[in-house]
Parts: structure tokens; sequence; C-alpha cells
């Protein structure tokens, strides 16, 4: 796959036919005919940069059905499960499959088993894997709040209402060490999801608020997305404890 870069740094999908630009037309065959780094010219002669996606580029250009999950978040996801090449993890819900695209880049060979309940949006993600040659997911039509079906996970993973409902089928599909992460929106949910884990899993709560610079002005930029969601890490260090309030482990940053 190939995307094309203008001379102000937009990005553009390749979609193997010819592309009518605000800068004039590229032809299919010159994009084809094309290395990577080199550039095109539109029949008006502006020259646009011919490059492979990466990871960021697919997760913007895929197409969007619910709320899809951004990198700044899913990178932490990846990070704080301590997933690379190989790990099992599963992931629920699909959505427009935008995080799923992520977790397949960082345990690919393995395959990422991803939960959905809606058709529609399935539909949306399988497209998405697809156009963007994606092979490395596996969508279960599955309510994962009915139970999980994989053994010996290193991760699961929830971005869905009530992520609290899943607790008790983590404690038993998890490794220990293993990590149930979830993601939501808002803090009320959160809460609600910290509540139900119990003395077996040590766990912290964060948001991550990315803020860009204009290095031109040299400040931060105006405008931001100023809320995505709030994460909870929980990771699996025992199956035995009670399952207490006071016996509950939080991590504090350090100071
Ligand atoms: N992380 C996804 C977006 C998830 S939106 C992305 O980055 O694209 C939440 C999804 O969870 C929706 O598609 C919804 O249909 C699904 N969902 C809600 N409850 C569910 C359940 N009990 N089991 C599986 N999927 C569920």
């Amino acid at each position: 796959m190939k995307i094309l870069i203008d001379q102000k740094g937009r990005k553009y999908i390749f979609n193997n036919e010819d592309m009518h630009t605000k800068d004039g037309v590229i032809k299919k065959e010159d994009v084809e005919k094309c290395e990577i780094g080199n550039t095109v010219k539109t029949h008006l002669g502006i020259e646009y940069t011919v490059i492979s996606p990466n990871v960021s580029d697919i997760m913007q250009k895929a197409k969007r059905g619910p709320q899809a999950i951004t990198l700044k978040d899913a990178a932490l996801i990846a990070g704080f499960a301590n997933l690379h090449s190989g790990s099992k993890v599963v992931n629920a819900g699909t959505g427009s499959g935008i995080l799923d695209i992520f977790l397949a880049y960082v345990v690919e060979p393995e395959k990422v088993i991803s939960y959905e309940i809606r058709e529609d949006f399935a539909k949306i993600a399988k497209k998405n894997f697809e156009k963007f040659g994606i092979k490395n997911v596996e969508i279960k039509m599955k309510n994962i709040y009915e139970g999980i079906d994989e053994e010996n996970l290193d991760a699961i993973i929830l971005d869905l209402p009530e992520p609290w409902r899943v607790v008790p089928f983590a404690t038993e599909k998890l490794k220990i060490g293993g990590t149930l992460i979830s993601f939501s929106p808002s803090i009320e949910q959160s809460k609600k999801f910290h509540d139900a884990l119990n003395a077996n899993f040590l766990q912290e709560t964060f948001e991550c608020i990315l803020r860009n610079w204009d290095m031109k002005a040299v400040r931060p930029c105006s405008r931001m997305i100023a809320h995505t969601g709030f994460i909870t890490v929980a990771r699996l260090i025992s199956k035995k404890k009670e399952t207490k309030e006071k016996n509950k482990m939080e991590i504090s940053p350090e100071v």
C-alpha cells in the first residue's frame, strides 16, 4: 500500500485509481511505477511524495463507526499490557477495528481475538482490515459479558460500556502476570471497574493528555483534543486472594 504526501504534509491513501487532488490529477500508472520515497507529479506539475503508510497513518485513515481509540491511548495500552510479538490478547469491542489494527501490528504473527456484538460495526472493521492488509485479527461475534473462550491470555483489553462485567472472567483467563486494561470515556465507568477489581490485581488509573507544539510560533498549539478517556491497568498477580476492598493494592505515581 502507498500513501502520497502533498507539499503541506497532508496524506492521501492511494486506492489503485487516478487521484483527483486540489493540485491536479495524478495518474494511477505513475503511482504504481513510483518507488517508495520518490515523487510523482500531478498533471499541473506539482510533486507528491510516495511512501508506505505506518500504523498511525492507517489508524487515521481507517473508516470510523463508533468512537475509535487514538494512537496515544493505543500505544499506552500496548505498553502497559507488555505486548510484544507473540502475545496472546483478547480485545472487546471491535468497533471500527482501530485498536485491533494497532494491537495486530504489535503481536504479529500472533492474532488478536476481537469480540463484538454488532454486525454493522464488525463489517466496518473487516473492511478496514482488508483495505490495509491486516490479516491477524479474528472477529468473534460474541457478547464478552457472557464469558471469554480463550485461555492463558497475556492481556484482555476493554473499550466498552460496562467493563466491570468482564472482571470475573479475566481472573480465570489471564496468565498470572497478565494484564486487564479498560479504556473508558467517563470516570464513573472507571470507578465501577476499579471497584470490581480485587486484591488479585495490582492496579492504577490515569489519563493521557497530549499537547502538540507549534514550533514556528514556539508555543503550544491553540487547539487540542482535551479528552479521550481514562485507562485502568490491572495486572493479575495472583488467583488466590480474597476479594475484600481493604486488600486492594494500588500503584501510586512515584514522586
Ligand atoms: N476500540 C474500538 C472502538 C470500540 S467502541 C476502536 O478503536 O475502533 C465499543 C464497541 O464495543 C462497539 O462496537 C460495541 O458494539 C461493542 N460492544 C459493546 N458491548 C459489547 C459486549 N458486551 N461484547 C462485545 N462487544 C461489545
